[in-house]
């Protein structure tokens, strides 16, 4: 068995709902709105108050459900989980939700983030006779509440939860309550919502983005605040505080790259951030050129801005297949380099002749940009600009964002001029990380941006040889 830090690092999607007769029908919908979060497995847990049921596989959420498995979903209260992670621990023990049956009866669980003292409570559970059957950190969570002397479940939750450090925005659900939880810095976003049915009775919702809310025609309530825990019942949600204050750091890279274009996260509309990015990028770095080229769909938001700040006209000059699966992606070093070129194509005829300046939300390994350089350059383009709207990713993401070791990181050991002549650019600027926080101002103490500056707001104990461990090459396997 695994240590706990050797665990995967997870950024997931979570959804619950509670009081609704098509619980497990929403929370469908909801994951597969949530589906940019992961695509490595999903699950869905239901219960009609006394018998909690779940049905778990890997893959995506419209390869799993049928109408077979949901209708073995009954009940008022659900929730949901899609999970991403990197190939070697493709396994479907690792799929959430996850079950556990106690004194105090089920309790089901789908986390989002990465504990950072998973190692040691794993230990401590272990040397106390728990038994793990996973490799996640999320299965801590479940030992220790189980373990927990409070008598009430909330409780007994809260109880637990005050062992936890790192990253956790989690839902859970009893028989018949739903709780919703975001840790005392609030890395991963968590929204409340509400459905006013025709009976006149609410249905309350707990969703990772608030996309996922648009798609089953949710209110937006409001979000669940760092350090709160939410307990949904028949009376409707109540609110505690059972962590310590502390000062909020939420994941700034959820605007640049992980979070919905359309979905509303720590008080701003992803988009408007997204976009702002762009402007304050070609104010920062402006250059001749003919037009501006977004790489869709990563740098789409951030290219409107470049485009409208430099009054340059922005052309679809790279078009995207969608429909590229990880089937195609499995390691075999024999097929990887198609990797970019089986998702991008260039347009020869727009790029001809032509000098363009080419917007990406983020550069980790390098190995996409300098084959968008390549393919540019090939269909004609006369010079090629890279305009990149974050700074230069030079540390590893410990709290649930797949950035690789400081190893594979490129800007991580080689200066901007290095990382442009390697990628053949003509030129290569990133955004300032002042300019970035001017772009979610007020509040810019608030964020994580440990990528970005390699100081973290709390210890962390992982080396790179342990996350290295679980790596696959990233590069052909960014979302769809
Ligand atoms: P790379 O080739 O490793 O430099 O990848 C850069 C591309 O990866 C950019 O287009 C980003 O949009 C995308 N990207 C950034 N962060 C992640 C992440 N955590 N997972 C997958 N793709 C990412």
């Amino acid at each position: 068995m695994p240590m706990a830090d050797e665990c995967v690092h997870e950024s997931c999607a979570v959804f619950g709902i509670y009081g609704h007769p098509e619980a497990a029908n929403l929370t469908y919908l909801g994951l597969y709105a949530l589906q940019h979060r992961g695509q490595e497995s999903a699950g869905i847990a239901a219960s009609d108050g006394k018998r909690v049921h779940s049905e778990i596989g890997m893959g995506r959420v419209a390869d799993i459900f049928d109408e077979d498995r949901l209708s073995k979903l009954c009940g008022h209260l659900a929730i949901g989980h899609n999970r991403y992670s990197t190939a070697g621990q493709s396994r479907i023990s690792n799929a959430q939700p996850f079950l556990v049956d106690h004194s105090r009866g089920i309790i089901a669980l789908g986390h989002n983030g990465n504990l950072t003292n998973a190692a040691r409570l794993q230990k401590e559970l272990e040397d106390g006779g728990s038994i793990f059957r996973s490799t996640t950190d999320s299965e801590v969570i479940l030992h220790l509440i189980a373990r927990s002397t409070e008598e009430d479940a909330d409780l007994a939750i809260a109880d637990a939860l005050n062992r936890l450090e790192g990253a956790f925005t989690l839902t859970m659900m009893t028989s018949d309550l739903l709780i919703g939880v975001r840790d005392p810095h609030g890395f991963r976003p968590l929204v409340l919502g509400k459905i006013d049915q025709p009976n006149g009775e609410t249905a309350w919702v707990l969703a990772s983005e608030t996309c996922a809310l648009d798609l089953i025609e949710a209110d937006f309530e409001r979000e669940i605040l760092p350090g709160e825990m939410v307990v949904i019942d028949a009376q409707g949600p109540r609110s505690m505080h059972p962590f310590p204050v502390t000062p909020p750091k939420q994941c700034i890279f959820e605007f640049i790259y992980f979070a919905r274009p359309d979905s509303h996260i720590f008080g701003h509309d992803v988009y408007s951030v997204r976009r702002e990015l762009g402007v304050q990028l070609a104010r920062e770095n402006p250059v001749e050129a003919d037009m501006v080229i977004p790489v869709p769909d990563s740098g789409l938001a951030a290219a409107t801005g470049y485009a409208a700040e430099s009054g340059l006209p922005m052309e679809i000059g790279l078009v995207r297949n969608h429909y590229v699966g990880r089937t195609f992606i499995e390691p075999q070093n024999s097929i990887r380099h198609f990797g970019v070129k089986v998702k991008l194509n260039p347009m020869p005829s727009f790029l001809k002749g032509r000098r363009v300046v080419v917007v990406d939300d983020s550069i980790v390994r390098g190995t996409t940009s300098r084959k968008i350089v390549e393919m540019i350059r090939h269909a004609g383009a006369t010079e090629v600009h890279m305009r990149i709207s974050s700074p230069p990713i030079i540390s590893p993401c410990y709290f649930g964002i797949d950035m690789p070791t400081h190893e594979e990181l490129i800007a991580s050991s080689q200066p901007v001029e290095e990382i442009r002549a390697h990628m053949l650019a003509d030129s290569l600027e990133y955004l300032s990380l002042d300019g970035l926080l001017k772009c979610v101002a007020p509040g810019k103490d608030e964020y994580c941006t440990s990528c970005f500056t390699g100081k973290y707001p709390i210890p962390v104990q992982f080396k790179d040889s342990q996350l290295s461990l679980f790596r696959e090459i990233r590069t052909t396997e960014h979302r769809a």
